[in-house]
């Protein structure tokens, strides 16, 4: 396949482990020809990746440390990327977290601290990501960020993320259009259940990856894979006139009533 991504620089947001989303789709833009850089949350999380990069033989790939919450971090990591990649084409936000017991509990026993700190990370941090990236980014670049049918629909455990992804969503609206009068566009990606780091303290995410495969039409859950391939397309001049929209990769999950 000719590569989608050759010549073309990008920014991977929250790698925690070779599990990821964020890891896959370093991985599928890599063999696409993409230059890369990407972040990881913490020191610890960083001694891990670093490992994986050297591993998986990706030496070109930039590796920083980035806590959403740390304004400070978030204005270094775009000095780096403009010496180290001199501008961006495109990016993945895969950035997300909401303190467990906001999980554990009923929605309705939702803190301020805990709804805050959920919004902060998982869907303001896509504004910070945005506004900052703008002067990195010309005509054709991408932002897609990774959300879930939570938002939409009541996935009991999910409660505070669901919110928090509706919020997320309306986000990548209101950015397009900000976006687009520079032409860069705004999407996102809305995969079925994955196994992962954070979907592992999702509540009875067990139950939703059996309820997942035995509801979608194709009878079966997606790989972290065909959801970095989706972010590679829209990646891409492939999807140029693709701007604003929430793109189900969930083996099609979502259109089933009963
Ligand atoms: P993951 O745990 O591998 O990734 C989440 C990332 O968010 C981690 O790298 C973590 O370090 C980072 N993060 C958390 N708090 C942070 C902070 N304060 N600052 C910076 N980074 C922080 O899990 P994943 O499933 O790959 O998640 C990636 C995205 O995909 C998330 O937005 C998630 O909601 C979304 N998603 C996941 C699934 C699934 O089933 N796995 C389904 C739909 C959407």
């Amino acid at each position: 396949m000719k590569p989608l991504l050759a010549g073309r620089r990008g920014l991977i947001l929250g790698v925690a482990n070779k599990n990821s989303i964020a890891w896959a789709t370093l991985k599928e833009a890599s063999n696409h020809g993409a230059e890369l850089g990407a972040t990881c949350q913490n020191d610890r999380f960083f001694r891990r990746v670093s490992k994986l990069i050297e591993k998986d033989d990706l030496p070109e790939t930039s590796l920083w440390v980035c806590d959403a919450t740390q304004p400070e971090e978030l204005d270094a990591l775009f000095t780096h990327i403009e010496e180290e990649l001199g501008g961006l084409d495109f990016i993945l936000h895969g950035w997300a977290f909401a303190p467990p017991d906001a999980l554990a509990d009923d929605f309705i026993e939702t803190s301020w601290e805990a709804f805050q700190t959920a919004q902060r990370i998982s869907a303001h941090s896509l504004v910070e990501i945005a506004r900052r990236a703008r002067p990195l980014m010309a005509p054709g670049a991408s932002i897609v960020t990774l959300s879930y049918l939570g938002s939409q629909r009541v996935m009991p455990g999910y409660n505070v993320m669901g919110v928090v992804k509706a919020t997320l969503e309306s986000s990548v609206r209101y950015l397009a259009r900000d976006l687009g009068v520079d032409g860069i566009r705004v999407n996102a990606l809305s995969p079925g259940p994955i196994s992962t780091l954070s979907a592992r303290g999702v509540p009875g995410f067990s139950k939703m990856l059996e309820a997942h495969a035995d509801r979608a039409p194709l009878g079966r859950n997606v790989t972290h894979e065909e959801v970095a391939q989706a972010a590679v397309f829209l990646f891409s001049p492939m999807a140029s006139a693709i701007t604003g929209e929430i793109i189900n990769v969930d083996a099609g999950y979502s259109i089933m009533g009963i």
